[in-house]
């Protein structure tokens, strides 16, 4: 069995009771950065053997997992934070199992998406998830698709490197006083929301660097 496991997106007590078990079940643990994943198992009392696997690693880390599996061995799925497969390399092993009809189980906990958006304010109902958004090829295109959009709330993932360039984008796509929720540091030490426009929140981010750090959620 493959159980897709979500992990804390920081807060260690962020975790549910079937995830630590069955972490302590499976016979191995598929994880990106062991070091990261690491510290996160022995917080929990937890020791297996540790399968590292990235983006780059290729068909072959896939494989070996597969193979385990096809040896009926338990292999859960940890990501370096939140729900494995959103915004992470893990849809690629999902899709291989699937097509060698391996059996599959989630074990849910809530991403960085849907903790942002939970205390967002905005209309949560429908949503459009978009990660991190491309770097260069098709960015116009998705911003100028984007001004169509009418009530979905949009919700992408920035690193602290791109923050302020996918801020200014904003305001040059839509109007400076749009109204957008920074999520910042959700579940740590220096979680905050700011819940402004565009130009105000970019304004923020650009005069306080102190602000300018970690990991961040836009939504709008
Ligand atoms: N699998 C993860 C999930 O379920 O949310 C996402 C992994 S993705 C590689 C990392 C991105 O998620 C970060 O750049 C940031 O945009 C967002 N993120 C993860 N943890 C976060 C946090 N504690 N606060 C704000 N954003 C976070």
């Amino acid at each position: 069995m493959l159980y897709i496991v979500a992990t804390p997106i920081w807060n260690l007590e962020d975790i549910t009771y079937r995830a630590v078990r069955i972490l302590k079940e499976v016979d191995f643990i598929a994880c990106e950065d062991t070091r990261t994943s690491w510290v996160l198992l022995k917080h929990y009392d937890i020791s297996k053997p540790l399968l590292s696997f990235h983006s780059y690693s290729g068909q072959t880390k896939v494989d070996k997992i597969i193979d385990l599996l096809k040896e009926w061995k338990d292999v859960a799925v940890i990501s370096d934070a939140g729900t494995p497969g959103i915004s992470d390399p893990w849809y690629v092993l999902v899709q291989k199992a699937l097509s060698e009809n391996i059996e599959i189980s989630p074990i849910p906990w809530p991403s960085a998406v849907i903790t942002a958006l939970s205390a967002s304010g905005l209309q949560s109902n429908h949503f459009l998830y978009l990660g991190f958004l491309p770097v260069k090829k098709w960015r116009q295109t998705l911003f100028l698709r984007l001004q169509e959009k009418k009530d979905e709330t949009v919700v992408i993932y920035e690193s602290v490197h791109r923050l302020i360039r996918t801020l200014k984008d904003l305001e040059k796509y839509f109007w400076e006083e749009h109204y957008i929720v920074v999520g910042r540091e959700l579940t740590k030490k220096f979680e905050e929301f700011r819940r402004w426009s565009i130009k105000e929140v970019l304004e923020y981010f650009e005069k306080t660097p102190g602000k300018l750090k970690g990991e961040f959620v836009v939504m709008f």
